[in-house]
């Protein structure tokens, strides 16, 4: 089995005291020798200069970096546009997604799915970059039922993924099944588990809300009885993340990719409970 691999996720900030919390956060993860870093991508195109700036820096410090890209909204041209940015810069990895409209902002563009976004990186840049896609063990809030989610994942990695990287999930037989059913459906690609820390209550139900992702009701039940102590809330989380990745890790897995919003606490704390 290839060696396990480690990345961290972070957004590109928006302010200077943003950026400088981000070089902190990043100083503290580096040692822990992540194979890549990669950063998220405002749909329609609001962060590209601030994704840019953000996988510029990164790969400056010596790490590998992934900058994400969505394609909702987009041309054919603006898109080659940035990826011609990308290898200009030597960034040789991507993180290719659809992305979700915000609402009220403009066309569809000429892109309607993640597929048509690889097939396309594929056909202008070859081999160049290696293509990481979204997995959804719980499958995606839209999808029309989970066969057709799975088809539709299986579509995106045969048009050239090499690794796919899944939405957050609590419940790691959802991950085990999901796996399977990709490997029947002949995806052989690394499929790489995305864990996200929990640190605050209203914000973990807020996105477990939009992306679909479940938080089971004992967790939930828990977390809500902590009220504003964050410090119970903190340890807690970090049981029930440490509790997730082992067995994760235990059932085999190609690595984790850690949702760090841009902290590095709640992360490090895992890693040092996982004696990674
Ligand atoms: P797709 O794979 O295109 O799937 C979207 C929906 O369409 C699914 O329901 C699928 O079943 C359906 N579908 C797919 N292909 C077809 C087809 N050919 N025909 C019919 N139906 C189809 N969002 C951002 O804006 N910026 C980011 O940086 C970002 N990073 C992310 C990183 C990870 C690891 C993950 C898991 C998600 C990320 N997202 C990000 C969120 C993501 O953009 C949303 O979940 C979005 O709604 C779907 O993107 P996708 O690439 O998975 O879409």
């Amino acid at each position: 089995m290839q060696d396990r691999y480690y990345s961290f996720e972070f957004f590109p900030p928006k302010t200077a005291e943003g950026a400088e919390k981000l070089r902190n956060t990043r100083a503290q993860l580096a040692p822990l020798n992540p194979k890549y870093i990669s950063v998220t991508f405002g749909a329609g195109g609001t962060t590209q200069q601030g994704t840019l700036d953000a996988v510029l820096e990164i790969q400056r410090e010596g790490i590998e970096a992934a900058p994400h890209l969505s394609c909702v909204g987009s041309s054919r041209e603006s898109i080659r546009a940035i990826l011609q940015q990308y290898r200009d810069g030597g960034i040789r990895h991507i993180v290719a997604l659809r992305g979700d409209m915000p609402s009220g902002m403009g066309e569809i563009g000429e892109f309607r799915y993640a597929n048509e976004l690889v097939e396309f990186i594929r056909a202008e840049t070859g081999d160049w970059f290696q293509i990481e896609v979204a997995a959804y063990p719980e499958y995606h809030p839209q999808a029309r039922s989970p066969r057709h989610d799975l088809e539709n994942f299986v579509r995106k990695v045969k048009a050239g993924a090499n690794s796919a990287i899944t939405q957050y999930f609590f419940n790691a037989d959802a991950y085990f099944r999901f796996l399977d059913d990709a490997r029947a459906m002949g995806v052989d690609v690394p499929i790489v588990p995305g864990i996200m820390p929990i640190t605050n209550y209203s914000q973990l139900m807020r996105f477990s809300e939009m992306c679909g992702a479940e938080v089971p009701r004992w967790v939930a039940k828990r977390l809500e009885g902590f009220g504003d102590d964050r410090e119970s809330i903190r340890a807690f989380g970090l049981d029930v993340v440490t509790a997730l990745c082992e067995r994760l890790l235990a059932g085999g897995v190609p690595g984790l990719h850690f949702y760090t919003l841009n902290a590095a606490g709640a992360t490090k704390a895992i890693w040092q409970r996982l004696k990674l």
